[in-house]
């Protein structure tokens, strides 16, 4: 998981988490204060895991003929998928 790169603290993964719904909100390090961002790669990484997942699962299988179950599934989905996030996505010090 995401060090900080000034000073090599453990980011939480509760407060990584709390970033990406947060439309990307920079990761501020709790021992020396740095801010940082998440790399363009990060989200391509976190759509990948979540989004695109969902968007498979909803258009192309949908298994369920109730639309709702299909989008309650699908939503499932995309929760379970960016529990995951935060042990893949790097972030860096912002500039
Ligand atoms: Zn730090």
């Amino acid at each position: 998981m995401q060090k900080c790169e000034n000073c090599n603290a453990q980011f939480s993964w509760s407060k990584i988490y709390k970033s990406f719904w947060w439309m990307y909100k920079p990761v501020e390090c709790e021992s020396c204060g740095v801010r940082h961002e998440i790399t363009i790669f990060g989200r391509f990484t976190f759509v990948i895991l979540t989004i695109l997942p969902m968007l498979i699962f909803m258009y192309f299988l949908t298994p369920f003929n109730n639309v709702f179950v299909t989008i309650g599934a699908g939503s499932l989905i995309l929760i379970v998928g960016s529990f995951f996030t935060p042990f893949v996505i790097q972030y860096e010090k912002a500039s």
